[in-house]
């Protein structure tokens, strides 16, 4: 059949689903500067479709700018249509940034973090999720068995990433039914979160063509573990030069990294409701299941939310140095993950800023939010974190996730897992 190749130009938007428009890749010069239309209310989509409440009327035009740094081109060589997309950013017609791009309020904290500490963020993504192409057997959590099950979708989901130009660390059949992880190597903070949204694609762009889907909704069962996504991060100086680390200090991190990180959990409670952003999350922010309940940072505990990883196999201080790095782990496949790295960096910029110190470790650390609502009010309350959206932004981000939770509010926790697992 007669066929011609497609592009498309995605925005992982609050949703923290990729959406955007297409256009015949012959025209890929032409739409490299004039990007593809979208208006102010294409952001508040819900994770359902219908805009349920929105600033921006129908009125507005903004496009979608295709990044050159961030083109995926994928041929699956099976006949299936090319995989050809670029991740872009929301522009005005000018083609200034709009205040409610995501990809661009990562950017606006990348820069926040270097101008107040001449720090950098690098960043590696591990997701978990579910693979409806095997079945669940007892016995199964990181099973050679289960692994051996999934039959090629591991090696085409890794083929993928790799020629997507994400360099995959590790694939594996994880703790709960039919449910797997990918670790793709570190990055520079935005590369990083654009490889994180390319890391989704790919799995579920796979998926796809062997008749499948994948899962990441962060709780697909109530009675199950969760899917997590969580954010592997070291702080570098401006001559790239690893800069966590200082033994003797304080859990071993440099001063900077203390002040960053103290930052982190400060603003943990309002910024939850970006990282763990849908009434479904809070299933999966619970006791005994692997995620985190507390805002803490502990050395080497999955259980904590900011987990200081272990260095394996370290023979000289330089090469310590180089692998010690902190895990954020109360985030999830609802969030964007540019929306998620910019909060964690926005708040670890203010920890700098304002020399924050780390809590005392003796006595009990303060619990997460317990609900989507619960974290929006400490969000709404936060006028440090209203500064870093913009007042538009933080307006549309706040109704947006709000309406959401109402929308919700009634369902029981297997309906409202079953409800997301048919969307994340
Ligand atoms: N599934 C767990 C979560 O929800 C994480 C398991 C792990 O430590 O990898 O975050
Ligand atoms: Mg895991």
């Amino acid at each position: 059949m007669i066929r011609e190749e497609l592009i498309f130009v995605v925005t992982c938007d609050i949703s923290g689903l990729a959406r955007g428009k297409g256009f015949p890749a012959r025209e890929l010069p032409l739409r490299l500067k004039k990007g593809v239309g979208w208006t102010g209310s294409n952001l508040m989509m819900s994770p359902f479709g219908p805009i349920w409440d929105t600033p921006f009327g129908t009125a507005g035009d903004f496009m979608i700018v295709p990044d050159p740094a961030a083109e995926v081109r994928v041929d699956f060589a099976d006949g299936s249509a090319i995989e050809h997309f670029f991740l872009g950013d929301i522009c005005n017609t000018d083609g200034s940034a709009w205040e409610c791009c995501p990809r661009d309020f990562l950017r606006r904290a990348i820069w926040q973090l270097e101008e107040v500490a001449h720090l950098r963020v690098i960043a590696a993504f591990e997701q978990e999720f579910l693979y409806t192409g095997t079945s669940d057997r007892p016995g199964d959590a990181y099973a050679l068995g289960a692994f051996r099950r999934q039959g090629c979708f591991g090696e085409s989901f890794v083929a993928a990433l790799r020629a997507a130009g994400v360099v995959p660390d590790t694939f594996l059949a994880e703790y709960g039914p039919r449910q797997f992880e990918v670790t793709v190597m570190p990055e520079p903070a935005l590369t990083a979160a654009d490889h994180a949204v390319i890391t989704r694609e790919m799995a579920r762009a796979v998926a796809h063509r062997l008749g499948h889907r994948v899962i990441f909704s962060p709780k697909p069962d109530p009675d199950l573990v969760g899917n997590g996504v969580h954010i592997h991060m070291s702080l570098v100086d401006a001559a790239g030069r690893p800069a966590t680390h200082s033994p003797g200090e304080p859990m071993d991190l440099s001063k900077p990294a203390q002040h960053f990180f103290a930052g982190v959990l400060h603003h943990m409670p309002a910024t939850c409701s970006i990282t763990a952003p849908s009434p479904v999350s809070y299933l999966r922010l619970v006791p005994n299941a692997w995620a985190p309940t507390l805002i803490d940072l502990v050395r080497q505990d999955r259980g904590a939310s900011l987990r200081i990883c272990p260095v394996f196999a370290a023979a000289t201080a330089n090469e310590v140095a180089r692998q010690f790095h902190v895990e954020f782990r109360p985030t999830d496949a609802a969030a964007s993950p540019y929306l998620a790295l910019g909060a964690v960096i926005f708040a670890g910029a203010d920890g700098i800023r304002r020399a924050l110190p780390l809590p005392a470790t003796s006595g009990a650390p303060p619990s997460l939010p317990r609900s989507l609502p619960d974290a929006l009010d400490r969000l709404a309350a936060s006028e440090t974190v209203a500064g870093w959206f913009g007042p538009t932004h933080f307006d549309a981000y706040l109704r947006f996730k709000r309406v959401e939770a109402e929308k919700v509010a009634e369902l029981s926790p297997a309906e409202l897992c079953a409800r997301y697992a048919e969307v994340y």
